[in-house]
């Protein structure tokens, strides 16, 4: 993969996880909008009890008690599902249609209440949409879309009824209310920008810190852990096998005639040589073990709970695998390999890497291209 796709790549799922954070900012931002909703109808009727006709504010009350009931039961939904199927692609189109359904419910239901003779109810009723839409900024505000919808499906069937009245009071209220609206409008984008700006920020601050950890620990050439890294969790490891008395190996590798390699071919061969060995090293360990690349040709393994028997049968496997490499130009490659056993009492992690590494320089002596076990 080419560094520009992969920059596509982390893109794309930056977009993705500030999509998701937007919708839980969502959830989060209006459960109470469900009961508020209703209270707020609730509490219109009770003020108006004497205004309004019985029978339409209770078919109202009940077509809203159902829509809310759909939110809640979503909610309900929601909270009880997990966390990794919180995704905007199952959540959003279920949100937006109850939205609309309640919103829609309450604008033309409010209408449907509002006496066209009564001045004060028409106030009462108006007073009401626009403190309902208000607060739809301050629940949907992650949503500008949902915002808009819900703001205009409450809010307009009353205003524009208003708009075509007789009475310049009336078209007054209605502009009025119009124009606040654009405020609002214009308010609920900076809102919903400044909120993704932030997600997004977040998200990049993320994954700059995962892309810097990583590239601290690792090891450019090989891919392996760096020699920090490396000990970091060598010691966590040798810690935990320790608690649980449980045997633990060492392997310290190093190539062999490595600097004659260099001088014959080149430093670029040299570096490919040890790229493979990384490869050969990581491919045959388990998820258990901890490798590391700890300078130049030198490499190091733990393997956790291992006998020294298996320890030996790895490394022997790790330098035939070795010698099995085809390195063009390079021929003959070849490793010494030392291996350790813990021996538990008083020693610590890096005894048990000193044992390894005397084991490693016997194999150097005794010829090279050979596994030796430490005494
Ligand atoms: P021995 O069999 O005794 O281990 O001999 P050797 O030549 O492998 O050992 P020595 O320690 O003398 O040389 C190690 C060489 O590894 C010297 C150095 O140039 C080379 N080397 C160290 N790091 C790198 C690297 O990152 N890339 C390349 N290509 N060579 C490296
Ligand atoms: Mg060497
Ligand atoms: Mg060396």
């Amino acid at each position: 993969m080419n560094s520009s796709s992969r920059a596509q790549d982390q893109g794309d799922v930056i977009e993705e996880q500030v999509r998701t954070d937007r919708l839980h900012q969502l959830f989060r931002q209006s459960f109470s909008a469900v009961f508020g909703s209703y209270l707020g109808a609730a509490m219109l009727c009770w003020l108006c009890w004497d205004r309004f006709e019985h029978s339409v504010m209770l078919v109202w009350l009940v077509l809203l008690a159902g829509a809310s009931l759909l939110r809640l039961k979503m909610f309900m939904d929601w909270f009880g599902c997990p966390h990794s199927e919180r995704t905007p692609a199952r959540w959003e189109r279920r949100y937006w249609i109850t939205l609309m359904l309640s919103a829609g419910i309450w604008g033309a239901g409010a209408l449907a209440v509002m006496p066209s003779d009564d001045r004060v109810s028409q106030v009462l009723v108006m007073l009401f949409t626009v403190g309902m839409s208000v607060s739809a900024v301050s629940c949907y505000s992650a949503y500008r879309y949902m915002t808009l919808g819900a703001m205009a499906l409450v809010l307009l069937p009353c205003t524009l009824w208003l708009l075509f009245q007789p009475s310049s009071m009336q078209v007054g209220v209605a502009i009025a209310v119009l124009v606040f609206s654009t405020f609002v409008v214009s308010a609920t984008r900076k809102l919903s920008d400044a909120l993704e700006k932030a997600f997004r920020l977040t998200r990049q601050m993320e994954q700059a810190h995962t892309i810097s950890t990583h590239a601290a620990q690792t090891d450019e050439l090989t891919g392996l852990k760096n020699r920090r890294a490396f000990f970091e969790h060598a010691q966590l490891l040798y810690t935990q096998c320790r608690q649980n008395q449980q045997p633990m190996c060492a392997l310290m590798l190093d190539m062999d005639h490595f600097k004659y390699i260099n001088d014959t071919y080149g430093h670029q061969a040299g570096d490919q040589v040890l790229r493979q060995v990384g490869g050969v090293i990581s491919a045959s360990l388990r998820q258990a073990d901890v490798s590391g690349r700890l300078g130049g040709e030198e490499f190091a393994v733990l393997l956790p709970n291992t006998s020294l028997e298996t320890a030996r049968t790895i490394g022997e496997q790790l330098i035939e695998s070795i010698a099995g490499l085809n390195a063009e130009p390079v021929q003959g490659l070849t490793a010494s390999l030392g291996v350790a056993l813990t021996q538990g009492n008083e020693q610590d992690l890096h005894d048990l890497m000193n044992d390894a590494d005397q084991a490693l320089y016997r194999a150097k002596s005794l010829g090279r291209n050979q596994v030796v076990v430490a005494q």
